[in-house]
């Protein structure tokens, strides 16, 4: 089944669709098909100059900056309204970009409204800030405003609904964006633009720049109008949108790469814990973030459960990404899809053992990877220390909690982890022990709006989510008051006596 697309995506900038200035465009794919799908504008530096231009204007002049909070929130509730009437549109553009499965694009598009009534109703219920009365004579208030122009750049693996996590907040604080979406994913970007403008928001409030990391990215980056920058992607490419960031001392949130464990003792539920292993790390694709990529087995169940996961892998429905079926569709991109095999490639020459799937003459056109383990993998191989982001699961043993522990910690990742286990002391030491900013115990990768979302060590700097976002966004501000005529010191005054 094929959406129906533009032949041509441009950039959305001050309440238009427009072509970028120097009028460049690139080739958006099909990677069930690697066929052309669409032509996309190619981002510059003029294009974010103008862009910001645009959100900076929106900001101090515009009626958005001045707008009563309740007004705009309506804007915010409009834009979930309008995501879902069209969900069924926007899970299939998502499917036919990404090569995601229609049943999860499906669910991620309802999450992506959720998200914005979340923060809409976050905002209205909370006070924008807090009374201290210090005593009679002074009053100190703070108060949270909107920060200025963000800037939100970010990946291709879930885009939809990892933009609106941004964007959601960002809008419903008060503050204007630029949007500068994956280059391999521009489809639904697209869409939420023409949502948006249907939504009626005041020009130049939300922007849309498409175009590469090293171009229109690092422009956004580097821009001295620009306060913040919200960027989920790749740890190299964090550090590097650090650095370029540094000289214009922008406030920054990570969110970026894992290794992430699973640990599984043998007084675990086993079938669940099968459940979990297999959804974690093939689900999307296995092109997730918080996917479960390193399996820790304890040797004692290490063939029972070893032997459970090769049937499940056995079974898994590879295929057309449109198909409600399908459970694992082809990866996003020729080069991800080398670079995967690459890292299989490595795999066997580092002693692994490669056990996957056959695929048929019909996977051949598309980016397809079957779902796959590798068995016999040691804790320093490179496949059980660097992301491989596809559906590739490293299966490695342990002895006890203790040395299971030492395992998890030695990487250099730490977004997220899973234990599964039925003793819970144990459990509650193995998740207060790992080394990630999120652990799951005895569940699955379940989410709520309101918990912090991120990753420690090179897995990312703050937290999404919740109230943190919220502080994100705002920039907080004190008020001092005199409530009386209080002793104030003086100077200059000396000599005149
Ligand atoms: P990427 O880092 O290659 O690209 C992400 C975005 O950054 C794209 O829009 C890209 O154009 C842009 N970019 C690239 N170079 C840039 C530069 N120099 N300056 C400014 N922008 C630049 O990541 P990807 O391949 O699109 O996404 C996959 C990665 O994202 C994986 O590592 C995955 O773990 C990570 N991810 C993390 C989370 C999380 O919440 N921690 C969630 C999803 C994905």
């Amino acid at each position: 089944m094929k959406p129906e697309v533009k032949e041509k995506i441009q950039h959305y900038i001050n309440g238009q669709f427009v072509s970028g200035v120097n009028g460049e465009t690139f080739v958006n794919l099909n990677p069930f098909t690697n066929e052309k799908i669409n032509t996309v504008s190619e981002g510059t530096k003029e294009d974010i100059n103008l862009a910001a231009k645009a959100a900076k204007e929106a900001f101090k002049q515009g009626p958005w900056g001045k707008m009563k909070q309740g007004k705009r929130l309506q804007f915010i509730y409009k834009i979930a309204e309008l995501i879902d009437r069209d969900i069924e549109e926007i899970a299939l553009l998502e499917s036919y970009d990404t090569g995601l499965p229609i049943a999860q694009t499906r669910k991620m598009v309802g999450r992506s409204a959720d998200n914005f009534r979340f923060y809409a109703e976050m905002v209205k219920n909370r006070m924008s800030g807090e009374a201290y009365h210090v005593d009679d004579e002074f009053m100190n208030y703070t108060i949270q405003k909107p920060v200025g122009v963000a800037g939100l750049i970010t990946p291709w693996n879930a885009p939809f609904m990892l933009e609106t996590w941004k964007i959601a907040p960002a809008l419903a604080t008060g503050n204007t964006v630029i949007l500068k979406p994956a280059e391999w994913s521009p489809l639904t970007a697209n869409k939420l633009a023409e949502l948006i403008h249907e939504a009626g928001l005041p020009t130049g409030v939300f922007n849309v720049v498409h175009g590469f990391g090293e171009t229109a990215g690092a422009s956004l980056v580097a821009h001295p109008d620009v306060q913040l920058i919200s960027f989920t992607g790749e740890t190299k490419t964090g550090s590097e949108i650090m650095r370029n960031g540094a000289a214009s001392l922008k406030r920054f949130s990570m969110e970026l790469g894992g290794k992430s464990p699973i640990i599984v003792f043998d007084d675990c539920e086993m079938e669940r814990a099968i459940d979990a292993c297999v959804w974690g790390i093939f689900s999307f694709n296995g092109e997730r973030c918080t996917a479960n990529s390193r399996l820790f087995v304890q040797e004692t169940i290490k063939e029972e459960f070893v032997s459970r996961l090769k049937e499940r892998v056995e079974n898994i429905i590879v295929g057309d990404p449109s198909d409600p079926d399908t459970e694992v569709g082809p990866l996003i991109h020729k080069d991800h899809y080398e670079n995967v095999k690459r890292y299989l490639k490595i795999a066997q020459e580092e002693g692994a053992e490669i056990y996957s799937q056959p695929l048929s003459e019909s996977h051949k056109k598309g980016n397809f990877v079957a779902p796959t383990l590798l068995l016999n993998v040691k804790n320093d191989m490179t496949v059980a220390q660097e992301e491989i982001f596809g559906p590739v699961l490293s299966v490695l043993t342990f002895k006890d909690e203790e040395e299971v522990i030492a395992y998890a910690n030695d990487i250099n990742y730490g977004l997220a982890g899973y234990v599964w286990t039925n003793d819970m002391k144990k459990g509650l030491r193995v998740a207060n022990s790992v080394e990630a900013g999120m652990l799951w115990l005895n569940s699955q990768n379940v989410r709520d709006l309101r918990i912090p979302f991120g990753g420690s060590k090179n897995s990312g700097i703050g937290r999404e989510g919740g109230h943190y976002a919220f502080e994100f966004y705002t920039e907080m501000k004190v008020v001092h008051v005199a409530l009386a005529d209080h002793h104030i010191q003086q100077f200059g005054k000396k000599k005149q006596k």
